[in-house]
Formats: structure tokens, sequence, C-alpha cells
């Protein structure tokens, strides 16, 4: 016998749950699939920022000289597999020419409708999964080790707030021991974030929102998404016991997703951009009250339940390539230099996957040619951030309700 439903959404990452929330709340009937349990994969461990202020997404350098430090692993915040370059470059190659600055601009204008409503999209679900109480309003804060660094993005934060509504306060020294007074060592001062808010587990965020979704009736599956396929008019995933049937499908499966898709005759070019992180103690009670940015090197310190999160930049590699830590092991000796890290918690750094479309935008809506077949993946940097707003949006163009805002910037389609 199988299991009939609405809708099946594939991927219990934030984005999926959020979806099967959004889809549940407007009368459907909703059974969210993972392999794993909810949120375990890159919704875990990433730094747990609703970064309100990323209108502007993060995109290549364009500066030669930067480019070929980053091609010779000079820099700490990125790091290449060389031996994949060949699988990547045609990635690379359409992301840098998608990083000119009217592109960047473009990617802004259309990133811009979802960033504004993240944080409102998050209370709305935070309230009656009961956590209303986890956000921390003290915004996001970017520190910087030389005058001239600090100027030039001062000035281009001053730009970003005209063009984008986005609000940056600049912080002298004395500003910046006064909020964050276990600082130290070589900073200047910094550029704090204060529309960003930030939690101490996302992980957690993640299954609180599962533990609302399956309160309110919805089902959670455990099963490989790989054996999804059309039969008579609908969707069938019959690697689940029992088989389960839908009429719409949802993959929501983040950095997998063309793991799905391809058998389908479908194929974004999607990129786990791999970042790592590892948690440390605090020495003689020192503490952050916000996740922290060390600019010129290119970590995060994010304050979290376990600890002290350090994650990582971007690593270039094939999705299932061997973890090779080095951002970890180059950045803590920097951490130390600014914070009183005490030991690791944690033996081994945690590998996550970051879904990424070269044009820095997501695929929301459905797929031209294969009726019931959505998409809502490749949220790059801020998965996190625009989990649920992006699940409003994939949900009234399920039901036929008019779109908050234009989705024609986030259509599947825009790669064939
Ligand atoms: C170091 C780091 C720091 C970050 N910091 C932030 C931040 O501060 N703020 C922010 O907004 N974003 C941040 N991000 C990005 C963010 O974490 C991701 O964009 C987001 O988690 C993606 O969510 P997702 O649901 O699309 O994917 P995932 O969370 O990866 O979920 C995909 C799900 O699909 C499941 N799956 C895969 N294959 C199958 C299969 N065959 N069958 C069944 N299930 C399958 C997986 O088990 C997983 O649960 C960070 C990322 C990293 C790596």
């Amino acid at each position: 016998m199988n299991l009939n439903c609405d809708v099946l959404v594939l991927g219990a990452g934030m984005v999926g749950v959020s979806a099967a929330l959004a889809l549940q709340a407007r009368g459907r009937d909703v059974v969210l699939v993972d392999r794993r349990g909810v949120a375990e994969e890159t919704s875990h461990g990433n730094a747990g920022i609703i970064q309100r202020e990323a209108v502007v997404p993060y995109s290549f350098p364009r500066d030669w000289k930067v480019v070929i430090d980053y091609a010779l692993n000079r820099r700490t915040e990125a790091h290449l597999h060389h031996w994949d370059l060949m699988g990547l470059a045609p990635w690379l190659w359409e992301h840098f020419q998608n990083s000119a600055p009217d592109r960047v601009e473009a990617a802004a204008r259309a990133a811009r409708p979802l960033v504004e409503r993240c944080i409102d999209e998050h209370e709305a679900l935070m309230r009656p999964a009961g956590i209303a109480d986890v956000i921390r309003h003290t915004g996001y804060l970017r520190v910087y080790r030389s005058a001239e660094r600090l100027a030039a993005d001062s000035a281009a934060s001053a730009s970003a707030a005209a063009r984008w509504g986005v609000v940056t306060e600049s912080i002298d020294l004395a500003r910046l021991r006064e909020i964050e007074p276990h600082l130290h060592g070589p900073l200047v001062g910094g550029l704090l974030k204060p529309q960003a808010v930030s939690v101490s587990d996302p992980g957690a965020v993640g299954k609180a929102y599962a533990a609302l979704f399956q309160q309110r009736g919805g089902r959670f599956v455990t099963a490989d998404a790989r054996a999804i396929e059309p039969a008579g008019g609908c969707w069938r995933l019959s690697g689940a016991r029992p088989a389960i049937e839908a009429r719409d499908v949802v993959v929501a499966l983040g950095p997998w997703s063309n793991e799905v898709l391809r058998p389908l005759g479908i194929e974004l070019p999607l990129i786990g951009k791999r970042g790592y992180h590892k948690h440390y103690a605090a020495q003689h009670g020192a503490a952050l009250s916000r996740p922290v940015f060390d600019v010129e090197v290119g970590y995060v310190l994010a304050p979290m339940a376990r600890g002290i999160r350090l994650t990582t930049g971007a690593e270039f590699a094939r999705l299932d390539a061997a973890p090779t830590p080095v951002q970890v092991e180059k950045s803590e000796p920097r951490a130390r230099e600014i914070f009183p890290l005490g030991d690791a918690l944690d033996q081994e750094a945690w590998l996550g996957r970051r879904p990424c479309l070269p044009d820095m935008l997501p695929a929301i809506g459905p797929v031209p040619g294969k009726p019931g077949l959505w998409l809502d993946f490749g949220h790059h940097h801020l998965g996190f951030t625009l989990g649920p707003v992006s699940a409003r949006l994939l949900a009234q163009l399920m039901s036929g309700e008019a779109p908050f805002t234009d989705p024609a910037p986030y259509r599947p389609e825009r790669f064939a």
C-alpha cells in the first residue's frame, strides 16, 4: 500500500522544513523526506546569522591579484582543490562573469525583496514554534586590522545604505571595547550591521520548525530521495517504505539537488561551496555578544550554545571530496590574536556545503515541462537567512496566490 499526500518535500534543511510549513499553512498535506534527521547538514553548522544586511551578495573577486592568490591558496578566506579545478572551471568562470559590478547590482536588486523580509518570516515561525526568545538582536560585527581597509569598506557601506537600505554603524576602537570587551589585539575598529540578528544553535531552530510541522499534522519520513520518479500524473518515491505518492514534489536538497534532477533530465549549474566549523572554549569567562567577522583574514567567530564557533570562508572542491580543513588551521592562530580562545571542543572540524548557483540567486519555482516538479535550492551563503521567505514565495506560486515579489529572477529555467 502507498502513502498518499499532496506534496512531497525532498530535503529537511532550513529550506525544505520552511517550505513544508508554508505549504501546510495553505492546507496542503505534506510529507517531508530526508535521508538523515532534520537540519543535520549545512543548516546545522552555519554561523547562525539571519543576514538582513546581506542584500549585496558574496561575489567572486575581480582584482586579478586576489584571483591569483586564490588560485595559489595564498589566502585564508578561500581554498581550492587543484585536482578538482577542471570540473569546477565552467562554474567558476560563469560566477566570475556574474561578479562584474553591473551584474552584482542586478543580483542585489533581485535579492532585496527576499532579504528584506527574512527576519519577519523567521519570527513568524519562531513564535508558534515556541522559540521566539532565541533571536539575539545584537547585529553582526565586521572587525578590521588596517585603517585603509576599514575606510574603504566604510565608504562602500555608505553607498549600500543609500542604494539598498542597509544600515552600518562605524565603530571606533573605544566603542569596540565597549560592545565587545573581550576582543583585543591588532584591531583598529569595525562596522556594525545592526539589522542582522543571530541565534546560538541554527540546527536547533530547524528542528524546532520541524517539530511545529509535525505538531500541525505533517509527516517526516526517512528515505533516499534519489528514487523519485514520475508515475501516471503524480510523483512516486519508491525508495520509501511504504512508497509515497504525491501530486507535487519540491526539490529542496541544497547542494545535492542535482542528484535527484539529473535522472529526470535536468541539471542546474550548482556547486557546494564548502565551509568548515570548529568550536572552542573561551578563556577566563570571555564572551562575544554577536558574530564577529575578521574581514582581512576571512573567518567568523560566532557565539554558540556549544562554545565559540569558528566558521571558515569558501572551499572550492568536489561535493564529496575528503575534508581538508586547512582554513580552520590557518584561521585558529589568527583568531587567537583577537579573542582569548581556549581549547578546541571538537576533535574534527565539521564540513558543510553552501548550495551555490553562479548568479548568486536561488532557484525557486516550477520546472517547465515537468508538471508538479518545483525547485527551492541554491541559497548559497544565505540559506539559513532565506529559508522561510523563499518558502513563502514557493508556496504562493504553488497555490496560485499572487506572489509577494516578482519570481522571475529565481526561475529555474534561467540557465537553460
Ligand atoms: C561555514 C558556513 C557558514 C554559514 N553561515 C551562514 C549564516 O550565518 N547565515 C546564513 O543564512 N547561511 C549561512 N550559511 C549557508 C547556509 O547554511 C546554507 O545556505 C543552508 O543551510 C542551505 O540549506 P538547505 O536546506 O538548502 O540545505 P541543507 O541544510 O544542506 O539541507 C539539504 C538536506 O537534503 C538532504 N539530502 C541530501 N541528499 C539526499 C537524498 N538523496 N535523499 C534524502 N535527503 C537528502 C540532506 O540530508 C540535508 O538535510 C553557512 C554555510 C556554511 C557552510
